[in-house]
């Protein structure tokens, strides 16, 4: 069985339920539009913790982009019937009103990393996407929280928030979940055209086999990519790309081989 929760304060009511019955919980936030990456998440939830809650919202403040916002795929009947299917127990599908009674007049800034790389190209992504993780993480109450490694700026960013702030919840990194081509899943895929889906793999494999970033970079571009950035930082490789008006984001540990 799967509960969903629209209310805020009906879930926060659950959870204190289930701590007074000493129920530890797992925590997966999501935008929606579920694939296996999200549910490689769920599914570690539930091997680590007795119950799971996965909320949807797509997070208004952390687009940039008015556009990308709007043509975001939102299939909420699917994605309840796949998380039933996994056997989660809540879901958590809140609205912007609750969410942001206080209109964004309070939110989170990070000063060093959130401005580098998909922070210099979406300028105030992450604000919205570090405000809605601290709101939901203190309604969650969770034990563990599931983060993909797809979003490796973001996982260092919320794993940097809960130290900065001491918050309760242990910041979990998941791996990568690829076709069997190497394209990492993302909501985004489904609006590639063919032609452009067939080439979408060539991203991961310039990120692992080329010598350096720059390399990667030239080879994208001769590739018909347009290149936002590639860059090593911290032993990783990283990049983000656009193919027709579908941008792309992925990372590799430096020296993977595909
Ligand atoms: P989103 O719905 O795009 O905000 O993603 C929700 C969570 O799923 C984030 O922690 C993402 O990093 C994670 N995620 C998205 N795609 C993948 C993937 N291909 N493999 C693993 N985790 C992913």
């Amino acid at each position: 069985m799967t509960a969903v929760f629209e209310s805020l304060s009906a879930w926060r009511d659950e959870r204190r339920a289930q701590i007074r019955a000493g129920l530890t919980l797992g925590f997966v936030p999501t935008m929606g539009a579920l694939h296996e990456g999200h549910l490689s998440l769920v599914r570690r939830s539930r091997a680590e913790n007795d119950r799971t809650l996965v909320s949807i919202f797509v997070n208004p403040t952390q687009f940039d982009d008015p556009t990308d916002l709007t043509q975001y795929p939102r299939t909420l009947e699917n994605d309840l019937a796949m998380l039933r299917d996994e056997g989660t127990e809540f879901v958590l599908v809140p609205d912007e009103t609750q969410l942001y009674r206080d209109g964004f007049r309070y939110r989170v800034t990070e000063v060093e990393l959130s401005k580098v790389m998909e922070g210099a190209r979406r300028p105030g992504h992450f604000d919205g996407v570090l405000t809605v993780v601290l709101k939901l993480l203190q309604i969650a109450s969770a034990e563990r929280a599931y983060f993909g490694e797809k979003d490796w700026q973001q996982l260092s960013l919320v794993g940097g928030m809960a130290e900065a702030f001491f918050l309760p919840t242990a910041i979990v990194g998941c791996a990568t979940v690829r076709e069997p081509d190497g394209l990492a899943l993302s909501s985004r895929n489904r609006r590639l055209p063919p032609s452009d889906r067939q080439k979408a793999p060539q991203f991961y494999r310039a990120l692992s086999i080329s010598p350096t970033s720059e390399v990667a970079s030239r080879e994208l571009r001769e590739a018909g990519f347009a290149v936002d950035y590639v860059e090593d930082r911290d032993g990783r490789r990283l990049g983000a790309v656009r193919l027709g008006d579908v941008r792309l984001i992925d990372n590799v540990p430096i020296g993977e081989r595909p």
